[in-house]
């Protein structure tokens, strides 16, 4: 199976004519929430994509924001191992989407800061420990470290952009990330010489619709992205990372795994919102037959 440990947060998404300049204030339309973080988005894709059970361990409040997140997780067949925040509200993030789709978002990290190395079960039978970077980074580092000594490949979501110790860079197995986050990890813009320079044997840089590229050892692996009408690419990235792990712990190669996760992530741009966007199984392979 797949274990993820990362964030999940409660998104509280207003439309509005403009996104608030400081000190200004904006009448928006309603009010969405939606279940999300990169964790919690990418463990959800992970279980559609079917082949392998997918666990999560995550850090929720004591409150009603943290009962939806569990329900969502749960109704995807995400089993999970959930830190218990007494007293910290559950991550939130608050979004202002204006309808020129530029955006504006303020994290509250809540229980999400509360995951502390020591919290990680034992990996079982794992094959791949999928992390991201919206919780701390000590207990990131902890946790590639437990698993690389459990014999459980390691796959660092490398997001939100940032600059990365080689302390953990060297403990992880595949890296994906978007051009910004290669940029800002490996300081260049060109994505060969950041190939080159992330630190990590197997990289793959999610290209948005150009698709993706993967190096791998000597071998390098370009994989178009599939032609769809996108109408909002929320959640494109996790459900990539999502997708492309399952079917790795499923026992695909790599090229094939690539296939299936830009075919799931071009699905998830053709709806709205974060986790109801993300295909299931079926529709993925309806669209890799096409
Ligand atoms: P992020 O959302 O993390 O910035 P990208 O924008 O690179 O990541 O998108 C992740 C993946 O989603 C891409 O590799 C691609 O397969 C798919 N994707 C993104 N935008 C589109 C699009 N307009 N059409 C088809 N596929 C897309």
């Amino acid at each position: 199976h797949v274990f993820v440990a990362g964030s999940a947060n409660l998104d509280f998404v207003a439309r509005a004519p403009h996104v608030p300049a400081p000190g200004e204030t904006v009448l928006g339309r309603g009010l969405e929430l939606h279940p999300g973080g990169k964790g919690a988005n990418q463990a959800l894709a992970c279980a559609r994509a079917g082949g392998a059970s997918t666990h999560m361990l995550v850090a929720l409040g004591d409150d009603a924001f943290g009962a939806t997140l569990e329900s969502s997780l749960r109704d995807a067949d995400v089993q999970l191992h959930i830190v218990r925040a007494a007293g910290t509200a559950t991550g939130t993030a608050f979004i202002c989407v204006s309808d020129e789709a530029e955006n504006a978002i303020t994290v509250a990290p809540g229980a999400n800061d509360t995951l502390a190395p020591h919290h990680l079960p034992p990996l079982g039978a794992a094959t791949h420990l999928l992390l991201q970077l919206e919780t701390p980074l000590e207990s990131v580092e902890a946790y590639a470290r437990a698993a690389r000594d459990a014999g459980v490949r390691v796959v660092l979501n490398a997001a939100p952009a940032r600059r990365l110790p080689a302390s953990l860079l060297s403990r992880v197995d595949l890296l994906v990330v978007n051009e910004g986050e290669l940029a800002m990890l490996a300081g260049t813009d060109d994505i060969a010489q950041g190939l080159e320079r992330a630190g990590v044997n197997d990289v793959v840089v999610t290209l948005g619709a150009r698709g993706c590229i993967a190096r791998s050892g000597d071998a390098t692996h370009l994989q178009p992205a599939f032609r769809v009408k996108a109408v909002d690419t929320t959640a494109a990235g996790d459900t990539f990372c999502g997708a492309l792990v399952a079917r790795l712990s499923a026992g695909d190669a790599l090229d094939v795994a690539l296939r299936y996760a830009c075919a799931a992530s071009a699905l998830a741009c053709t709806r709205a919102g974060a986790q109801s966007s993300v295909p299931t199984r079926d529709e993925v392979v309806a669209l890799l037959a096409a």
